[in-house]
């Protein structure tokens, strides 16, 4: 049996149409990653893995693994019930008109296709409500004991509605290969998914991390005028005190909580989420609010950051572009040993604005240098390697371009420019 060409069970065809299926998974996650559209609403996302999933559908039925009698044999169900559960009956109802119409086009009518199909769709739909809510390993196993019990509840129909024959290949190819299929498919677009997820958290991760590592300086700084507070409070308990000085006290003790309400409000806004939209940029002040915010972190490296900023207007996210230079000068900082510099410089020319971020640090070497912005790369104890990966990702989104020179032992030094917002 196994030798002959049209019998065989695990033949070309099956290849093929597992070929169909992944190629097309590749495909709808490319343009899933790389056109917004399809990110901005889970209707065009539906919209998306239809047609992405209706090619495989229809590739398998036209390149079949074996025609019998009364039925045509491929994996179609695999791309029919992937669309399913991961779509909802929103996806499956139309996959089933263009399974059923194409069916028909290209083998004619067949009341059973009909039955074991709408049988699917409804028990499918239904249990992606289910499989919807599974961790990724749950999606894996559920999702090819699904495809086994409904191929078992297809045969089953089938054989109750006609004389259906119950063959070796029809059980190889309908009822084992497809559950099997489906782990292994399954298990790629968990994988994918996850890949997207976490790069699309990115920044958001890196920013809760800087959020937790600049907490200590703050807390440092804001105890500070806390502690002159409580100086003054005790030197106004004494009784031999005069109004003139008393004021005076009260003055200093109202000043220094204003400063440490100023670095908590800094903080705060930071740390919030913040809204996605596109806005004008002054330069200056954006990098102005970033330096203050460094300056108690800078303050406890024993650095000194030195701003010479241009006012210039250019068009983006402010809180996206906060984070960027957020990262850059901090990582400027960490390279500076006591008593050094970090230069942040911004002037306008022509069409530009261009940012120069200077340190006068430990500098990187040629193999650290060429790794600088790949995911995870990190010569610190505690760094989280995703900083520079994070502002790269933002200088592009806002359509900038950047550029790193370093000297180990001597320091390093980041450029970036943007487009001046034309007036
Ligand atoms: P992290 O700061 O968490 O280590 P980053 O992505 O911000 O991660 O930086 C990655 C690595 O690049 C750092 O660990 C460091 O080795 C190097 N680097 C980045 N900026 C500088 C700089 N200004 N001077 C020296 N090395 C730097
Ligand atoms: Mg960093």
């Amino acid at each position: 049996m196994w030798e002959s060409e049209e019998m065989t069970y695990i033949n070309q065809h099956v290849l093929n149409n597992l070929f169909y299926i992944l190629v097309s998974i590749f495909f709808f996650y490319f343009l899933y990653d790389h056109v917004r559209f399809f990110q901005q609403k889970k209707a065009h996302q539906h919209v998306l893995l239809i047609a992405c999933l209706s090619v495989p559908l229809i590739l398998c039925m036209k390149y079949p693994i074996y025609i019998a009698p009364d039925c045509v044999h491929d994996l179609r169900q695999v791309p029919f019930l992937i669309g399913t559960f991961y779509g909802g009956w929103a996806v499956s109802v139309p996959l089933l008109l263009i399974l059923l119409v194409a069916r028909f086009m290209m083998y004619g009518y067949e009341f059973i296709t009909v039955a074991v199909y709408v049988m699917m769709c409804l028990c499918g739909s239904l249990f992606s409500l289910f499989f919807q809510q599974l961790t990724r390993k749950q999606r894996l196993v559920a999702s090819a004991a699904m495809t086994f019990l409904l191929a078992i509840a297809a045969t089953v129909l089938a054989v109750a509605i006609s004389d259906f024959q119950v063959t070796e290949s029809y059980v190889v190819d309908f009822i084992l290969v497809p559950p099997v299929a489906m782990l292994f498919i399954v298990f790629i677009i968990e994988t994918l998914r996850e890949a997207l997820f976490i790069r699309s958290k990115a920044i958001k991760l890196e920013k809760m991390e800087v959020v937790s590592q600049l907490a200590a300086s703050i807390s440092h700084e804001i105890r500070n005028p806390l502690t002159v507070v409580k100086g003054f409070m005790q030197l106004m308990k004494a009784k031999d005190i005069s109004a003139e000085t008393k004021e005076q006290y009260m003055n200093i003790a109202l000043e220094e909580l204003n400063r440490a309400c100023m670095i908590i409000d800094d903080y705060l806004t930071f740390a919030k989420p913040f809204p996605e939209k596109i806005e004008t940029l002054h330069v200056e002040r954006e990098l102005e609010k970033v330096i203050d915010m460094l300056r108690p972190f800078a303050n406890m490296y024993g650095v000194q950051i030195v701003a010479t900023l241009m006012p210039a207007t250019m068009e983006g996210n402010a809180q996206y572009f906060r984070q960027c230079f957020l990262n850059i000068i901090k990582n400027g900082i960490e390279a500076t040993t006591n008593g050094g510099k970090v230069y942040v410089d911004a002037h306008a020319d022509g069409k530009t604005v261009t940012i120069v971020v200077r340190d006068e640090g430990e500098g990187m070497t040629k193999e650290q240098l060429a790794r600088f912005g790949e995911p995870y790369f990190s010569t610190k104890e505690k760094g989280t390697g995703l900083g520079a990966m994070v502002s790269i990702r933002i200088i592009e989104m806002m359509n900038g371009t950047w550029r790193i020179q370093s000297e180990k032992g001597r320091g390093t030094t980041m450029t970036v420019s943007f487009s001046l917002l034309e007036k």
